[in-house]
Formats: C-alpha cells, structure tokens, sequence
C-alpha cells in the first residue's frame, strides 16, 4: 500500500496536510522505503489550513523544514499538491465541507460558506448514500410550510431557506435516508397546529421533534445579548417567543389528532416522551427527564458550555485545548448543573401532580415566579400542565395496552368505538 504525503507551509507558520496510507495514484513518486505487504496500515490525517508548499522538501531556498522533510523520506510526495488558495478563511471552508473555493464561494477572510450553501443544500446524493448505507438518522430544521419557515429562517442576505431545504430532504427521500424534523414553534406559527401537523404528514415525515421558542433579549456590554437564566426579567421577552397558552393549544390540538388516526404511524418526540415518563422509563428527550447534564456545547475555540442554552461564561466548563472532555463532562461542576435541574424546582413543581412527566421542564425556561414569589417556574408552565392534564386519559390507556404488552396504537381503535372519548 503506499503512502501518500502532502506537505505545505506558509511563511513563518507551520502547516501540514498529511494521508499516510489509500491508493497509490500516478501523481504521487513511490514510496522510498518499507514493505508493508498485505499489513493494514492505519491512516494519519493532519489538517492545516493556509495550503502553500514553501517547504524543504519542495525545494524551497529559504524555508527549513527538517521534521516535515523526515516524515517526506518516508512518504510519497505529490507534486500537484493541490494548493487552492493559501489563505486560511478560504482553505479552512474548502476542508470543513470537502467543496472547492469555487463551490463554497469563499475567496476571502469575511466571507461564510453558508451564504452560498445554506443548511440543506449541502446534501448531495452522494452524502444521502453514505447515510442510507450506514444508517443516519438525519436531522432537518423544518418550521413547517413555506410561509411559517421563511419567517424567520433566512440567510444573511435576508433570503428565504425554504425552497433549499426541501431539496434537501426529497434528496433524503430519495435515497430512503431516515430522517426527522426540527421544528421550531414560535409566535408566528403556534396558532395553527394543524395545519403544521399536516405539512409533516404531506411530506411524509415520521419522526417530528418541536421546540417550543423562548428567549429574552439582554444587552451585556460585551455584545452578547440573549439573557441567562439569572438575568433581566420577562419584559426582556424576545417578541418571536410563544406564549405558555399559545404552547398549551398548540400541543393538545395535534395530539387531538395524532391520538385518533397517527399512533404508530408518526413520532412524535414530545408524545413518545410523555408516555416513556407515564411508564416510569427514562425519556428521549433531557428537557422532560429528572436531571440533565449530559448535552455539553464546543464552541468554535474550544470552549465548552454546560449546555447549547447555557453559553455563558458562568457556565462554561473549560477549554479543550486544557482539558479532556471526560475531565469536563464528569466535573463537580458539571454534576452541579444537571443535577440542579431537580434540586432547584420550586415548592409549586415538587408538589404538581404532574412533575413525574414534566420534571420543570427545561432550566433554561425557569424565568417566572410562583404564585407564592419563589422563583424557578417554568415559563411554559401552565402550557405543560394543560398538555398532560389533556393527554392523562389516553395516556393511561397506553400505558395498560404496553403492560399488557399489546400495541398503544389500539387507542385508535377504542376512540372509534368511544371507549374512550
Ligand atoms: S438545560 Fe435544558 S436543554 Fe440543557 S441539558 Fe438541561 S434540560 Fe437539556
Ligand atoms: S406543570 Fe408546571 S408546576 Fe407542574 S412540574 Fe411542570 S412546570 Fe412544574
């Protein structure tokens, strides 16, 4: 097998492309030593950026190389290392999507690959084969039909998405690739569940996941300006935020719906978890489960966050650079956090009925006080309690069906012949 070495360097700074390892091609000089025949070689991929080839082993005057040039002795050094554009903003969106300069558009240091290829389209078949072969699950931000999700999702130039990201996902249909919607419920499409609900079911998707949106606007004097939990109050609401009734109705009407013609048929991740919870089972999904904890965030830099919605620096748990992430994840305080997510739950949460499918909710939405003034209610609270006081019944009767180890899907059965209403 042989070896193959790309080797480049720009100026003072080091930088190595590196494949030891896959087929030998007629660009590439031979390898200058060791028989490896029939042994399995392992592959070496170092990443650089900044691709120029100012080296020692490319005959470069001025620049010493000597470690570069001794793994050269024993690589294959190919000479039309391709050198595409040495400049680190370019190279570095060239590596992270596998596409040309050309394709990403990224000629410059400012310039965001997205803007040429927002989210979706960067699925092409040959990616959709890979995940169908290997069996993905795939993950599509979706906010429902065209008009609810070009509302808010637009790219930097302000254009809608909608229209690419469905070319997205009839390629993953395409290729049979299993796949799931992300849909965000916020306050311009949370009055019309339905008709939400049926543009899943028109695109045939079977596995639905809703996030309901709740933010506050803060302006910290570093720039950042989305509030933690801790700060401002609900006047900070962000005005794309839900109301907890409006996530209430948005809930009960399509599990009206889902309960009497979907059961089994499409999954809902919300219904699947309120039901694991009614069994006693841990639930899909950390929102709805005691404590949480195990979904930490990596920034660009190397940071990492205790969660995606706790990016602050009074969360943040280290640097990967410094640390391991087993040092992080298993930190006191990293314990500290996902389990204050049932050590901080107000009087009112610890004595609701419902806290065995609720747990609070999220700690992130805990921005609201109960009627006695203790602080920690979940801002979605009283949208949950008319959820799971709706779905009590038939969630009862699901539960009976599975420990009788039969199908839950037999609800559908009983609402027709009104054994249950
Ligand atoms: S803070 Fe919320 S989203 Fe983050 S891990 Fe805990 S429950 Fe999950
Ligand atoms: S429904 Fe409200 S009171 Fe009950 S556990 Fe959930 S957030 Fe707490």
């Amino acid at each position: 097998m042989a070896k193959i070495l790309s080797v480049c360097i720009q100026k003072s700074t080091l930088l190595l492309t590196a494949l030891m390892g896959g087929a030998s091609t007629s660009q590439a000089q031979q390898p200058q030593s060791v028989d490896h025949k029939g042994k399995k070689m392992n592959v070496v991929f170092i990443v650089c950026d900044d691709l120029n080839a100012d080296l020692g082993s490319f005959d470069d005057s001025i620049v010493k190389t000597p470690n570069l040039d001794r793994i050269r002795a024993h690589a294959v050094r190919f000479n039309n290392a391709y050198c595409q554009y040495p400049l680190s903003g370019p190279t570095r969106a060239s590596f992270l999507t596998g596409y040309s300069p050309e394709r990403t558009k990224v000629m410059d240091l400012k310039t965001n690959f997205r803007t040429a290829m927002p989210d979706g389209t960067l699925l092409n078949d040959e990616w959709c084969r890979f995940f169908k072969e290997n069996n993905f699950l795939v993950g599509v931000s979706v906010d429902g039909p065209q008009e609810f999700h070009d509302e808010y999702r637009k790219n930097k130039q302000g254009m809608p998405s909608f229209v690419k990201v469905m070319q997205g996902i009839n390629l993953l249909k395409k290729y049979q690739v299993e796949w799931n919607a992300l849909a965000v419920v916020n306050d311009f499409n949370a009055d019309y569940p339905l008709e939400f609900y049926h543009f899943f079911k028109e695109i045939d998707c079977r596995y639905i996941q809703f996030s309901p949106i709740v933010e506050r606007i803060y302006h910290h004097t570093d720039g950042r300006y989305l509030a933690a939990v801790e700060e401002g109050d609900n006047e900070h609401l962000a005005d794309f935020s839900i109301t907890s009734e409006q996530w209430g109705n948005f809930l009960c009407t399509i599990f009206d719906e889902w309960v009497k013609n979907d059961v089994g048929e499409y999954y809902i991740q919300l219904f699947d978890t309120t039901l694991a919870n009614w069994m006693g089972e841990q639930p899909g999904i950390c929102t709805l489960a005691k404590t949480c904890g195990h979904a930490a965030v990596m920034e660009f830099n190397g940071d990492v966050y205790a969660c995606d919605h706790f990016v602050f620096p009074q969360y943040k748990l280290g640097n990967i650079y410094r640390e391991t992430l087993v040092e992080m994840m298993y930190s006191e305080k990293q314990q500290k956090f996902g389990q204050a997510k049932q050590d901080a739950l107000p009087t009112q949460c610890k004595e609701c009925q419902y806290l065995f499918a609720c747990n609070g909710e999220c700690p992130k939405n805990r921005i609201c006080k109960t009627e006695t003034g203790e602080s920690g209610l979940n801002y979605l609270c009283k949208g949950y309690y008319q959820f799971f006081d709706h779905v009590a019944p038939y969630m009862d009767y699901m539960k009976r069906e599975l420990m009788a180890k039969r199908a839950p899907a037999n609800i559908m059965e009983a609402i027709r012949k009104k054994d249950l209403k």
